[in-house]
Parts: C-alpha cells; structure tokens; sequence
C-alpha cells in the first residue's frame, strides 16, 4: 500500500537528516542564522507523527495532513516551503495506489513545482532547489523511458550530490544568504544538503537490495 511507502520513506529521510546534525546545523550557521537543522529535525517529527497516526489512510489523506501540520507549526522558509510540496504532492496522480517510478515521478514534479512557486527561486539561486530541480527531473526522465528503479536510484543520488556541490561557489539571489553577497561563496547551502542527505536515504530504502548498496 501507498502509505506503507511513505512511512518507509519518512523513517528513511528522518534518521539520515538527524545523523547529519553537526553538518547542517554547521552550513546554516555559516551563511544562515544556524537554526535549518533544528526546523528540519521538527518538520521530519511531524512527519513520523503523523504517518505513524494515520497509517491506516490513504496516502493523499495523510501527505495533505503532514502539509498543514507542517504549514501551522514549522517556522524559517523551510518549514512552508516543506508544507507546500507535501500539500502539492498529496494531488499527484496515482497517489493512493501502489506506488511506481512513474508515481514517485509524478509526486515528487508536483511537489518541487510547488515550491518553486511558494519562494519563487529558481535553479542556480543557491537554495534547497539546486538539488530538489535535479533530483525531479532525474525521476521523471527515468520514469518516462522505463529505467529500472535501482537505476533511477542510482541516478537520483548523483544529481542530489553534484545538486550540492553546485551551491558552493555561487552567490545566494534567495533567502537569508542572499544578506551575504559574495561572502556566501565558498560555502554549501544547508537547505540543498538536507534534502540531497534525504533523498539519498530514500533511494537507498527503497532500492538497497537491488542497487547492493548501503544506506
Ligand atoms: P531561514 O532561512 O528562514 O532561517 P531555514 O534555515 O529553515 O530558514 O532554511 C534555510 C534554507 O531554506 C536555505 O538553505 C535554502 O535552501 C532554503 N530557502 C530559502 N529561501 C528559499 C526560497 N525562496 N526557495 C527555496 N528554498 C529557499
Ligand atoms: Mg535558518
């Protein structure tokens, strides 16, 4: 069932986001004001609480319930922007039926979209998108010709891990590191790092057996 999925996905995203503490908080102390981790870490509870109440529901019910759980209680920009993909993705086709490439595809599209509307920043801005455009596009180009899911995995940690890398030596045109002009460069941005550190947990939940590798 769909929700058994998110639930996997949830515990995945939630115990590698908080195994990397020091790293994110430290990323954010640096061009932000050191509290993403801590937004993130609520956001990730959030999530586990409310998967775990409602796990006899039909995914839709329960993302859209993480959605305004998330938009009411999470502060800093991540907490609405976190809200929005939730509550965009909880519309995505096929969502309460076993979920295939071609749903994660879907979800994960509808839900970066959102986002890209909530903080209107685009690719190259220096934010969590220089991972989360990336990462979707990877879904869905693996979805529409057919790869295998360990081979989109595969995929999808690559584009998240270079999506990192790339928000090194730019300047930040959105959020709080923006303040910082060119003394953000040099440095990654904690929003691209938490979501590549969780979408690489996923990848590796859903498809450890088959790819042979580790979490
Ligand atoms: P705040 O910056 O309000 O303290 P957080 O520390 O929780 O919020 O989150 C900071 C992260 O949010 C940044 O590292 C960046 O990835 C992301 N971010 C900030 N503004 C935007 C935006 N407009 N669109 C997308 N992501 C953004
Ligand atoms: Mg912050």
């Amino acid at each position: 069932m769909s929700t058994e999925t998110l639930i996997t996905c949830a515990k995945a995203a939630a115990t590698a986001l908080i195994a990397a503490e020091d790293e994110i908080e430290g990323l954010d102390r640096a061009i932000g004001d050191g509290d993403h981790f801590h937004n993130m870490k609520r956001g990730a509870e959030v999530v586990l609480t409310v998967t775990q109440e409602m796990g006899d529901k039909p995914a839709s019910h329960v993302m859209k319930a993480i959605g305004m759980k998330l938009m009411s209680t999470i502060g800093g920009a991540s907490g609405p922007l976190t809200a929005s993909f939730f509550l965009a993705a909880a519309k995505a086709d096929g969502v309460d039926e076993d979920w295939t490439t071609t749903t994660a595809a879907a979800l994960v599209g509808e839900g970066v979209n959102a986002i890209q509307q909530r903080g209107k920043a685009a690719r190259g801005d220096k934010t969590m998108l220089d991972v989360l455009i990336p990462v979707a596009e990877a879904l869905a180009d693996g979805a529409a010709k057919g790869t295998a899911g360990a081979e989109i995995a595969a995929t999808v940690k690559r584009a998240a891990a270079d999506g990192v890398e790339a928000t090194r030596n730019i300047q930040a045109t959105k959020g709080r590191a923006a303040f910082l002009g060119e003394r953000a460069i040099g440095h990654i941005d904690p929003g691209a790092k938490s979501c590549a550190v969780m979408s690489t947990a996923i990848c590796n939940a859903l498809f450890a057996d088959e790819a042979g590798g580790h979490p």
